[in-house]
């Protein structure tokens, strides 16, 4: 069986990746951004979040999570004593839609592979999937967020199993009570889950994401306002 690569060298990796996913050009998103958002925090992380994409803010800085949406995101952390330096932040698409519009199927397509290898070298124990496109991509299921929000599940992903944990998007919990609500009690359980005592149930066939040996090639390089909503 093969050596698991140290933190040290998946570390390089993930830099290297990032380096190279900057230039992408694999979608027409390529040509309205001003900048690829890869993704940010401990490449070591137990706790991997994955979002939507980037939104107009998200697109002027370069990182993920940093207009209203990213304020709860930072607030639901601390309420559980964590902070975005203790966990991994990335979305299924890395460039921003226009107009934050949903992301398109042959976006998606074009750039899984991003996130694909981001999860196999920073493996997170928990994969904590925000609202409907995160949580169907890496669950490989069709059920929407409202359904299945708070019930962890387990998924070979890369050959590994992680806790896919779907909850709702911070952005839709701003401007609904009621999913705040939900949102904070899915929260809640984190602790939990990553201390492995969260009761996860383990489907009966669970989802195998394969990701390619290598990633694939990347091209080169390629506007604004509002906060995305379209999210459960
Ligand atoms: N919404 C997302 O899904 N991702 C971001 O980075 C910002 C807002």
């Amino acid at each position: 069986m093969a050596a698991e690569p140290d933190a040290l060298s998946r570390r390089t990796a993930l830099e290297a990746h990032a380096a190279e996913t900057l230039g992408c050009t694999r979608c027409r998103l390529a040509q309205g951004r001003t900048q690829v958002v890869y993704g940010v925090g401990d490449p070591d992380a137990d706790l991997m979040f994955v979002g939507e994409a980037p939104g107009f803010h998200e697109d002027k800085q370069g990182y993920p999570f940093v207009g209203s949406a990213g304020k709860l995101l930072d607030r639901l952390l601390a309420g559980i004593d964590l902070s975005r330096k203790d966990v991994y932040v990335a979305n299924v698409l890395k460039c921003r839609p226009p107009g934050n519009r949903d992301p398109q199927p042959d976006e998606i397509e074009a750039c899984e592979a991003h996130l694909f290898r981001q999860l196999e070298l920073i493996q997170p124990k928990l994969v904590a999937t925000l609202g409907n496109f995160a949580t169907k991509l890496l669950s490989g299921k069709p059920a929407g967020i409202t359904r299945v929000h708070g019930r962890p599940q387990e998924a070979l992903v890369g050959g590994r199993t992680v806790t896919l944990y779907p909850i709702y998007h911070p952005a839709a919990a701003l401007y609904t009570p009621a999913l705040l609500k939900a949102l904070e009690e899915d929260f809640a359980r984190i602790p939990g889950l990553l201390a492995g005592s969260g009761g996860v149930v383990a489907p009966q066939e669970a989802q195998v994401i394969q990701f390619p040996v290598a990633p694939a090639p990347v091209a080169a390089p390629a506007a604004p306002p509002d906060e995305q909503l379209g999210l459960f």
